[in-house]
């Protein structure tokens, strides 16, 4: 580390999207750059922020750099106070009044960037309008961007070669050209603001591409290792730079507390399910988690239910309840029945996921392909039993299965709208084929666990010194420094 003084330590803003799974991981990636002496203010607002203050408070007691700027969330009819993010218990007429809400902060957060005089700053895609604040200030702005390498790059080739247009039917198998590898899809996994010529969200995602090509460049949680292939592939294609800064959520926490605490995790959920964990072999134990937005009608549950209870591997469940008046006592009376079995353990809306997956009784993973969880599963060398569901989900899907070779397919056919419950049910022989599959211990199980295991390894090289992901950051620093400092002569020599 150069040595350097308070002018020339960086500034930079971040400003997340209100989501918890987008909010969860801008917040880690504001912390990594706090934890590189960068000065880091974060903007959002009171609800928001209650998913991640304590950790922000204890950076900050660690001598960091950083804080949360709040902004009142601005009362909307119908809106009740408090209701700030959208997940997957948001009822869909509460989310497009948080939304209108969110519209109407838009010219707050330019006044705050211009007041804050950052350096550089860092914005979930789905601002693409702060790439033209940061041109009015003549500063970089990083597009947080979602989802792995791969999953642009598919989308890509769907884009630009539309494959799905030439199939006979919504289930015919089509390849994905100009990939590097031999990927097959069907258009019924595709998002249907693909399928569809003029759909909002579609629009919505062309403007977020545009101001993609606009920015400075895009951060990723990926790490060359897993995708490099895909990471150039992408920059080729896209003619755009970007950084591969992952895992990031692992590289911020790293201690027990942080990492129990992530997303604001009860204290005594962990304490619980931790020492049901410690009574368990290692490697038997099903963890079973579809992130923060999926919805689930309850006879889907049931089908999970019953696969798990069929399986006879013991696991944990993490079950959301997303709908008002919804029949959960079925449920409730499982959780009963396997709680005095000792053989399942279910946590209700929100798991410490990351103290789960690090015990050593998690053998596997059953999950929805969000890339954050994928990333922490790679990182803890666990295999994954994949069901995607909504985003690009089903990209991630063919990346672990087909690409990477550490996932093993439930089969899920339909994509679907994450704030939907979709019509297809995935039948509970399916569910427990694949975890048979993957817990099993026969020859490709074990192949599949080498291979994660590798991957596993280069996830914790790449985040240490010398590492890749380690060395993109230390040289995007660099350079917005140099940025900085150029600007600044620029300055001084406009004012001689
Ligand atoms: N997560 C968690 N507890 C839960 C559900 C999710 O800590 O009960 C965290 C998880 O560790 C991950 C993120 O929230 O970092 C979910 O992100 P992912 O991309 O997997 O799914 P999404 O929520 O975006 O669909």
């Amino acid at each position: 580390e150069s040595s350097i003084g308070i002018e020339s330590t960086l500034k930079a803003v971040f400003l997340p999207f209100v989501s918890k799974s987008h909010l969860l991981f801008m917040v880690d990636m504001a912390r990594l750059f706090a934890m590189h002496n960068v000065d880091v203010t974060i903007i959002t607002t009171p609800a928001n922020a209650t998913h991640f203050q304590t950790s922000i408070d204890r950076d900050s007691s660690r001598g960091r750099a950083i804080r949360t700027h709040l902004v009142k969330f601005p009362q909307i009819p119908g809106l009740p106070l408090g209701l700030e993010s959208v997940d997957a218990e948001t009822p869909k007429d509460i989310s497009s009044k948080i939304y209108q809400g969110l519209f109407l902060l838009k010219d707050n957060f330019q006044q705050l960037f211009r007041d804050m005089k950052p350096d550089f700053i860092v914005t979930d895609m789905f601002y693409p309008w702060s790439v033209d604040t940061a041109a009015e200030l003549g500063i970089p702005r990083l597009n947080c961007t979602g989802g792995s390498y791969f999953s642009h790059a598919a989308r890509n080739s769907i884009e630009q070669f539309a494959p799905h247009v030439n199939v006979g039917s919504d289930y015919e198998s089509f390849l994905l050209p100009g990939l590097p590898h031999k990927v097959e899809m069907t258009r019924s996994q595709l998002s249907d603001w693909v399928n569809e010529r003029s759909n909002d969200f579609g629009n919505i995602m062309k403007m977020i591409k545009d101001a993609d090509r606009r920015s400075y460049g895009s951060l990723f949680r990926s790490f060359y290792e897993l995708e490099g292939t895909y990471e150039e592939h992408y920059q080729r294609v896209t003619g755009t730079r970007s950084w591969s800064l992952g895992p990031v959520s692992l590289w911020v926490n790293q201690d027990d507390f942080d990492k129990a605490n992530r997303g604001n995790a009860k204290e005594k959920e962990e304490n619980g399910v931790l020492k049901w964990l410690d009574s368990k072999e290692d490697n038997s134990v099903v963890y079973v988690s579809f992130g923060s937005m999926n919805k689930f009608p309850i006879s889907q549950h049931i089908e999970i239910a019953h696969a798990l209870e069929d399986s006879g591997y013991d696991f944990i469940w993490v079950v959301k309840k997303t709908e008002e008046g919804e029949e959960y006592g079925v449920l409730e009376e499982f959780e009963k029945r396997v709680k005095e079995s000792n053989k399942g353990y279910l946590i209700w809306d929100w798991a410490p996921q990351l103290v789960i997956l690090e015990h050593s009784a998690v053998g596997a993973v059953v999950t929805h392909c969000g890339w954050n969880t994928t990333l922490e599963s790679v990182y803890m060398g666990l295999p994954m039993v994949t069901w995607p569901l909504f985003a690009e989900q089903f990209y991630n899907e063919k990346l672990l299965v087909n690409v990477l070779k550490i996932g093993v397919s439930i089969g899920a056919k339909e994509w679907k709208n994450w704030n939907a419950y979709g019509d297809k049910v995935v039948k509970r022989e399916d569910i427990g084929k694949a975890i048979a599959l993957l817990m099993g211990g026969g020859e490709e199980c074990l192949e599949i666990r080498k291979r994660v295991n590798e991957l596993s390894d280069a996830a914790k090289k790449t985040i240490k010194v010398g590492g890749s992901s380690h060395t993109n950051l230390k040289e995007l620093l660099e350079e917005l420094k140099s940025f900085k400092h150029q600007k600044v002569n620029h300055q001084m020599e406009g004012e001689v």
